[in-house]
């Protein structure tokens, strides 16, 4: 089949180019991620989202080297977990990172999370994020899942600002106040969870409401004979963000990248908008998870 052409690019607030669309690689079984990534590079995915935490870096840098595709067309970018933050230890944190993935420069290395309970672990992650940019070793850096008060917070005490925010952002939770002050900054939305993954994620709840079932979405879906899930990411791409759908499924990763010839209309990006319910699925980035954030990062 042929590659799809004419994908949107964004410009990150340091001139950088990002495709907007990329794959993600969350809960992708080590063992399909290669799979899934050399599927999505051959359909014309130029950007790839993946994370230390996830456990399948090593699996992104085999899909990648599988493609055949040259390594500067490739958008490549990971997070840093939280048992790294520290100056030192995040900057250890790149080359594990760098190693799994068989690349000696990322585009974009961005904090996983802000943690509330080691906040000046967080800021010193992100001066070795600093580091890493002037070294050249990486192309941009970034946060996820920062509030506002997280960013003024790292902005009081940093340089750089961030050029990515990546956060949860589907028609159920449309985070106005985030996207306000990310805007303010010169500070990218990206949207994870950005077909609403979250809201039917195995095991997660079965009280949630999928928006992928939602009768609005759906209604939309059909007057453009299109999926749910593609209306989605054609709201997100109209409004300026970029957005990372995971899956494993090679009809489903084609699908996700067929939303570069349809547009939805302001009224239905208006709909869209309304059906925000203002109730986070995920984690709260105010909540430490010590736990959690201890799990600690294997060497490459
Ligand atoms: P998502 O991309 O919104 O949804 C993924 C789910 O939708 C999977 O169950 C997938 O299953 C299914 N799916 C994919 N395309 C579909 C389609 N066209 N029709 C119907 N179902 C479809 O959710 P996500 O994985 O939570 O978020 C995407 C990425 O964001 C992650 O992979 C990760 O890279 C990132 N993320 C970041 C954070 C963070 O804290 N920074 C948190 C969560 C996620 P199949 O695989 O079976 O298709």
């Amino acid at each position: 089949m042929e590659p799809i052409e004419n994908q949107p690019t964004l410009t990150l607030n340091n001139g950088v180019s990002m495709p907007a669309l990329g794959l993600g690689v969350f809960q992708s079984p080590p063992e399909e991620t290669a799979a899934a990534v050399a599927t999505a590079l051959g359909i014309g995915y130029r950007h790839i989202d993946t994370a230390a935490a996830y456990g399948n870096e090593r699996e992104v840098g085999e899909g990648l080297r599988r493609a055949g595709v040259d390594r500067g067309d490739v958008f490549l970018e990971t997070k840093v977990w939280v048992s790294d933050y520290g100056y030192d230890e995040t900057l250890h944190a790149y080359e594990k990172a760098a190693a799994k993935l068989g690349v000696d420069q990322l585009d974009l290395l961005i904090l996983h999370q802000p943690a509330p309970d080691r906040f000046e672990r967080t800021v010193a992650a992100y001066k070795a994020l600093e580091t890493l940019l002037a070294d050249g070793r990486v192309r941009a850096i970034g946060v996820s899942n920062f509030m506002p008060h997280h960013l003024d917070r790292l902005l009081a005490e940093t340089e750089i600002v961030p050029a990515v925010n990546q956060i949860e952002l589907h028609p159920y939770f449309t985070q106005p106040e985030v996207r306000r002050a990310d805007a303010e900054h010169g500070i990218l939305d990206q949207a994870w969870s950005p077909i609403g993954g979250i809201t039917f994620y195995p095991g997660w709840g079965e009280q949630r409401r999928s928006v992928m079932e939602d009768d609005t979405l759906l209604e939309i879906a059909a007057q453009h004979e299109r999926s749910a899930a593609q209306v989605m990411l054609r709201w997100h791409l109209q409004q300026g963000r970029s957005a990372i759908p995971k899956s494993t499924d090679p009809g489903r990763i084609r699908q996700n990248f067929e939303v570069f010839d349809f547009a939805l209309s302001s009224e239905e990006l208006a709909r869209i908008d309304a059906l925000d319910r203002g109730v986070r699925n995920g984690p709260d980035p105010d909540v430490a998870r010590p736990e959690r954030f201890d799990m600690p990062i294997p060497e490459a």
